[in-house]
């Protein structure tokens, strides 16, 4: 029989109290202060009473277990292979529904990603974690390799957070120090594996936890960014939630007919729609917005391409740009396309320029994990443990980093 679970950072205080029927309401603080510091195995909660530790382990959805943490960029990047979710005592995946508080999700192996940006005299130090939100993605862009391994299963709110805060875990211990760099997360970007706003309520509570002072990580709501490639409900939805996060969305393509191809889910929701939901959201937040433009050579990233963006980013009903991150195009498995040369990066980057907007060709840290969404998922384990082919020289290039705790 499947074990059922529960995940403790999808729930308010009130559940938490049920979790913890019978015990003093002073219990429900103790949890979330375990949890606030990264440490969701009951284990491991030392304050607690033996006998309650050990029937939280039972209701509780399984700790993350770091499977693997890896470096790079001279130590300023550390990734962590986190194994999440669980399987019965069968030992095979449950299946249940991984949206909601109950049952248990199928096991995964996810890479949460920490960059270090050391502090310059122009501007303080940061540590941003980049997360993924799903196993896998059903939006089957043709570009992206996560795209062409399809969809597996929808991550929790609790393993969305956990990514977060594992690796600040490591910084507040000083596992992971980075000189110049704060011990505790600053920023955090929703860019890894899976479309955020494909798996929105989850991503909502993700960032409402986030950035609760009291029962989450208190990070400012600015210092939070959501990709897309442009889900116009779950912009909606966003833009409902009120919160001045920034929104990054993925264009790849300047009219829609080349963006139905690139991004098929424009032919759902098209160019002038996410424009009017991106222009609602700034309306509502007060925030500008960035573009991402992955330059595929040959494909969309001609000079005339440039110029039909650079005329879309500046119609009048356009948002206010903040920024646009011209992507050149990794080496994707499986697929066939590649980036341009620099010379035309950069005139590509100067049509804009001369446009008003300001553009700069970015260049990917840590092997691709800098990356649009879903170029992370080159380097990520399948459901069955196998690396994608060119995955796993990228893996087995990262430095070994010995993990001493959890
Ligand atoms: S680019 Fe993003 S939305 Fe498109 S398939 Fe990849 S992960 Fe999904």
């Amino acid at each position: 029989m499947a074990v059922m679970t529960v995940d403790p950072f999808a729930c308010d205080d009130a559940e938490l109290g049920e979790i913890l029927d019978g015990e003093p309401a002073y219990r429900v603080r103790q949890l979330r202060g375990w949890l606030q510091r990264g440490v969701d195995d009951p284990q491991e909660m030392t304050d607690l009473p033996a006998a309650l530790r050990a029937r939280l382990a039972g209701r509780l959805d399984p700790p993350g277990r770091v499977l693997a943490h890896r470096t790079a960029d001279g130590g300023q990047t550390h990734k962590l292979l986190l194994e999440l979710g669980a399987t019965d005592a069968a030992g095979s995946a449950t299946g249940a529904d991984a949206t909601q508080g109950a049952g248990s999700p199928a096991a995964e192996a996810i890479e949460a990603v920490l960059m270090g940006y050391p502090r310059t005299a122009e501007r303080a130090g940061r540590a941003t974690v980049c997360v993924s939100t799903q196993a896998g993605c059903a939006l089957g862009c043709p570009f992206c390799a996560t795209g062409q391994a399809g969809f597996r299963r929808q991550l929790r709110v609790g393993e969305i957070v956990r990514q977060v805060t594992a690796l600040q875990r490591r910084l507040r211990e000083g596992a992971i120090a980075i000189p110049g760099v704060p011990d505790h997360v600053t920023n955090v970007v929703f860019m890894g594996m899976g479309e955020p706003l494909a798996n929105v309520e989850a991503t909502v509570a993700a960032i409402r936890w986030l950035h609760d002072p009291e029962r989450g990580l208190g990070l400012s709501a600015r210092s939070i960014t959501v990709s897309t490639v442009g889900l116009v409900p779950g912009i909606a939805r966003l833009t409902e939630l009120g919160l001045p996060i920034t929104l990054a969305v993925s264009l790849h393509a300047p009219t829609d007919a080349l963006r139905d191809d690139l991004v098929p889910v424009n032919r759902q929701f098209g160019l002038d729609a996410l424009l009017r939901a991106c222009r609602a959201h700034q309306e509502a937040t007060g925030r500008r917005m960035t573009f991402e433009y992955i330059l595929i050579d040959g494909v969309n990233a001609q000079r005339a391409h440039a110029e039909q963006l650079a005329a879309l980013l500046t119609r009048r009903d356009a948002p206010r740009v903040a920024h646009v991150n011209l992507i050149p195009m990794n080496p994707t498995p499986a697929v066939p396309w590649h980036a341009p040369p620099l010379p035309d990066q950069q005139a590509f980057a100067g049509v804009l320029q001369a446009a008003g907007l300001p553009a700069t060709v970015r260049h990917n840290r840590g092997g691709d994990i800098d990356a649009a969404c879903g170029q992370l998922y080159a380097e990520q384990r399948l459901g069955s443990g196998r690396l994608l082919p060119a995955a796993q020289d990228a893996w087995q290039r990262w430095p070994i980093q010995l993990e001493t705790g959890p």
